[in-house]
C-alpha cells in the first residue's frame, strides 16, 4: 500500500501515557512535575473565543516567536515555531536527507532521530558515544555526513557537550547542516544558542515541553540563521501551530522566571536522586538535564521496569540499546522521587542476589 520503506521500518515507540483517571506516578517522558506558569492559562482563555478560532492561527505564530525574540535576543527572522520540537526535526530531515543520504548522530540517543532517518530512506551513520557519555564529536566531524545531529544534553545519559567543542564541529562541518537538539538545555549550566549567530551552519532546537512544563501544548521552536529558516518553511504546514497554543507559548516565555523557578526544584530532586541511587549500587552519570540513567552493568532492567509498573511507577527501559540494563528515571516531585526509591530498594537487592532481573543479553 504504501512505500517499501515505510512498510519496512520499526514505528517510533512513545513512552506510556496514563489512561484518563489512571493513577500513576509518571517518572517515564521527562515532562515537569510542576504546573505551567498561570499567566498561560489566561491566555489560553483570552484566545479560545468563538471569532478568533473561526480563523486559520497566523502561520508564522507570530507572537510565539516574538516572544521568543524577546528572551532568546535574537531577531524574529531567525526564529521558526514548531508543533514541539519533533515537527522541526521532521522538517529538517525532510529538507536535508534523500534517499541514500548520510545522517550521523551518536547512539544512542534520541530514538525519533533513527524513526525520521528510515522514513526518508537515509542511511544512519551512528557512532558510539565515547567512555563517561561524552559525545564523540570528533567521529562526528569525520563522518562528514549531509547531516549531524547533537542531542545536548543527550538522552538517555543526560550528559552535555560543551558550546565549545560544538563550535568547533559546526566549523568542521561547514557547509553541511549541523542540528544541536537542546530540548532539555534549561536543566543544564550552559547552552549553545550563540553558535547560531556564529556559524551559517547551525541550528538549534528547543522545547517548551521540559522546562516550561507545556508537553502537551505541542511548542517547539528552532533557532538558525535566515537562510536556513526560508529554507524549512517550504517544508513547514502552512499552520503548524494553533491559536491556543500560540497564546500558550508567548505567555509562558513572557514569565521565564517561573520556568526558572520550576528549573531550579528539579536540579535539586535530581542531585537528590543521584546520591539516593548510587548508594543503592547504580552507576549514575552526572546529569545536565531533568532526568538521570541508573545502570547496572550487565543486569537486563526490563524485569525491574515491569516490576515498577506493577507497583504503579512509570520509569522508561530501552530494550533494544546498549542501556538495556539501565533505566532512565525523569525527575519527579521529592515525594514522588521517594515512593521511587521506596519500591526500587528491594527490586535492586533481590537484583544483585540473582532471584529477579537477570543477565543483559549481549
Ligand atoms: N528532542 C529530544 C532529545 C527529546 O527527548 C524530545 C522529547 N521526547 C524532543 C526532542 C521532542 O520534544 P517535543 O516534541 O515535545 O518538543
Amino acid at each position: 500500500m504504501f512505500r517499501e520503506a515505510i512498510e519496512r521500518m520499526a514505528p517510533y515507540t512513545p513512552g506510556e501515557q496514563p489512561r484518563p483517571g489512571q493513577r500513576l506516578i509518571k517518572l517515564n517522558t521527562n515532562e515537569n512535575p510542576y504546573p505551567p506558569s498561570p499567566a498561560v492559562r489566561r491566555a489560553i482563555s483570552a484566545a479560545a473565543t468563538a471569532a478568533a478560532l473561526r480563523l486559520y492561527p497566523p502561520p508564522r505564530a507570530d507572537p510565539f516567536v516574538a516572544a521568543a525574540a524577546r528572551l532568546y535576543g535574537l531577531p524574529a527572522s531567525h526564529i521558526l515555531a514548531g508543533n514541539g520540537s519533533d515537527e522541526l526535526l521532521s522538517m529538517i530531515f525532510r529538507a536535508a536527507l534523500g534517499p541514500g543520504d548520510r545522517v550521523a548522530y551518536a547512539l544512542p540517543t534520541y530514538s525519533l532521530y533513527d524513526t525520521l532517518a528510515a522514513i526518508q530512506e537515509a542511511r544512519v551513520a551512528a557512532v558510539p558515544l565515547e567512555p563517561g557519555f561524552a559525545q564523540p564529536l570528533d567521529a562526528l566531524a569525520r563522518e562528514r555526513a549531509h547531516l549531524t545531529v547533537v542531542c545536548s544534553p543527550n538522552s538517555p545519559c543526560g550528559t552535555l557537550a560543551a558550546a565549545d567543542d560544538l563550535d568547533g564541529l559546526a566549523r568542521r562541518l561547514g557547509p553541511r547542516p549541523l542540528v544541536i537538539d537542546e530540548a532539555y538545555v534549561d536543566f543544564a549550566s550552559g547552552n549553545a544558542l550563540g553558535l547560531v549567530r556564529r556559524h551559517r551552519n547551525v541550528i538549534v532546537l528547543r522545547t517548551l515541553s521540559k522546562s516550561f512544563s507545556l508537553a502537551g501544548m505541542r511548542l517547539g521552536l528552532l533557532f538558525a540563521q535566515p537562510s536556513i529558516i526560508e529554507s524549512l518553511l517550504k517544508v513547514k504546514d502552512s499552520y503548524n501551530l494553533n491559536r491556543v497554543a500560540i497564546a500558550a507559548g508567548a505567555a509562558a516565555l513572557d514569565d521565564a522566571p517561573w520556568m526558572r523557578r520550576n528549573v531550579a526544584k528539579v536540579q535539586r530532586t535530581r542531585e537528590a536522586a543521584c546520591t539516593r541511587l548510587r548508594k543503592m549500587g547504580f552507576e549514575v552519570p552526572p546529569s545536565s538535564s531533568n532526568f538521570v540513567l541508573a545502570r547496572l552493568a550487565g543486569r537486563d532492567m526490563a524485569p525491574v521496569t515491569a516490576a515498577l509498573r506493577r507497583r504503579g511507577i512509570l520509569v522508561r527501559h530501552f530494550p533494544a540499546s546498549v542501556f538495556r540494563d539501565a533505566i532512565r528515571i525523569s525527575i519527579g516531585t521529592p515525594a514522588e522521587m521517594t515512593a521511587l526509591y521506596k519500591a526500587l530498594e528491594p527490586l535492586i537487592k533481590s537484583v544483585v542476589a540473582g532471584r529477579a532481573g537477570g543477565r543483559a543479553q549481549k
